[in-house]
């Protein structure tokens, strides 16, 4: 049975879809603190949180644990330079006590969600996974934190993990089950989909002044279901003996803020005011991550390389949940 930490999440939520389709059987151990209960459609449901360890060895008492995969962090960057004890308390203490009870009843796989935030500043692009990692604020610290952990943790005691530093996950499941659903939203792709919606009236470009073709930043946006591709691959790649490493999952191609936006006006057929802002603190003018390494050691392949597919999916559920989905929950 595979254990998902914050499997109720957006990007764990989607792993848990594709692991049931796919024939595994997995438990979700989520503190609804930014999860959602009506996200976990699939599998067995432990309400835990990772700072009790006492929680954690009762559900590994409970079901027959053989691998985690961990999504529990939080993943605000903003907050993560105001509050920063919050995010090392959770994204790194409370990390370190599921990796303690993995340790005692002897699983050895672990999927971690790392990010592109641990390499800080690009100083050459694509990004590949040897580019230094040097983070700019408490978050990308946290996840980088952990991946040195695992390191140690791999050649001290054989616990093996793949960490996959994702690019800017982007998306819905197709069947529109689940998808984005953040409170509070500061994702580009669901606040343009507010403005198209109507829930705000304009979006704002953070910076029109960078050295990029349109002047606005460039990211690599990867489809939730491909990142839910990839995670299935890093799995089956360490029970099947593979060795600890990490991965960039992200697609390889840069889209600017202005793309987003035009092409949100032309899957909603709807006017997107966008208003010229200052820049926002500590983005990058471009990040855009190599894929190179994942798909020759894990065969992995995104399907939703193009930018109008992503948000496709990404309209088809916002207008789910904007419809009523969550029946009035503001979360
Ligand atoms: N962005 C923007 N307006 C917004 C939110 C984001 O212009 O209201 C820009 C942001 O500056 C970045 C890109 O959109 O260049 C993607 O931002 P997001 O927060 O979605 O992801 P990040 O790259 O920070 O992980």
């Amino acid at each position: 049975m595979i254990l998902i930490a914050g499997g109720a999440g957006y990007i764990g939520s989607h792993i848990n879809k594709l692991l049931n389709e796919r024939g595994y059987q997995t438990v979700i151990f989520d503190s609804l603190v930014y999860g959602h209960r009506e996200f976990v459609k699939w599998g067995e449901f432990v309400l835990g949180d990772l700072s009790d360890i006492e929680q954690i060895r009762l559900a590994f008492k409970e079901y027959p644990v053989s691998a985690v995969m961990y999504f529990a962090a939080f993943a605000y960057v903003g907050e993560s330079v105001e509050d920063p004890q919050k995010y090392y308390i959770n994204n790194v203490a409370n990390t370190l006590n599921i990796l303690k009870v993995m340790k005692e009843f002897n699983v050895d796989s672990f999927v971690f969600s790392s990010t592109c935030a641990t390499y800080g500043n690009p100083v050459e692009v694509p990004i590949t996974e040897d580019h230094p990692q040097n983070p700019i604020n408490p978050y990308g610290q946290s996840k980088l934190m952990v991946e040195k952990i695992l390191s140690d943790y791999s050649n001290a005691y054989g616990l093996k993990s793949v960490a996959l530093r994702y690019f800017n996950a982007a998306g819905a499941d197709p069947e529109q089950e689940i998808g984005e659903w953040h409170n509070p939203e500061t994702h580009l792709i669901p606040l343009v989909l507010d403005a198209a919606i109507g829930r705000r009236e304009n979006i704002k470009v953070f910076g029109t002044d960078y050295d990029t073709p349109d002047k606005t930043c460039i990211r690599d946006y990867i489809h939730v279901t491909d990142l839910a591709d990839a995670h299935i691959l890093a799995l089956e790649y360490l029970l099947n003996g593979g060795k600890s490493d990490v991965f960039n999952l992200g697609n390889g191609s840069g889209f600017s803020v202005k793309d987003v936006i035009e092409t949100a006006r032309e899957v909603t057929g709807r006017e997107i005011v966008d208003i010229a802002s200052p820049r926002r603190a500590g983005d990058p003018a471009v990040l855009v991550g190599s894929a190179r390494k994942a798909n020759e050691i894990l065969g992995w392949q995104p399907k939703y390389s193009e930018l109008r597919k992503i948000v496709e999916t990404a309209w088809d559920w916002h207008q789910k949940l904007n419809r009523g989905f969550h029946e009035g929950k503001d979360k």
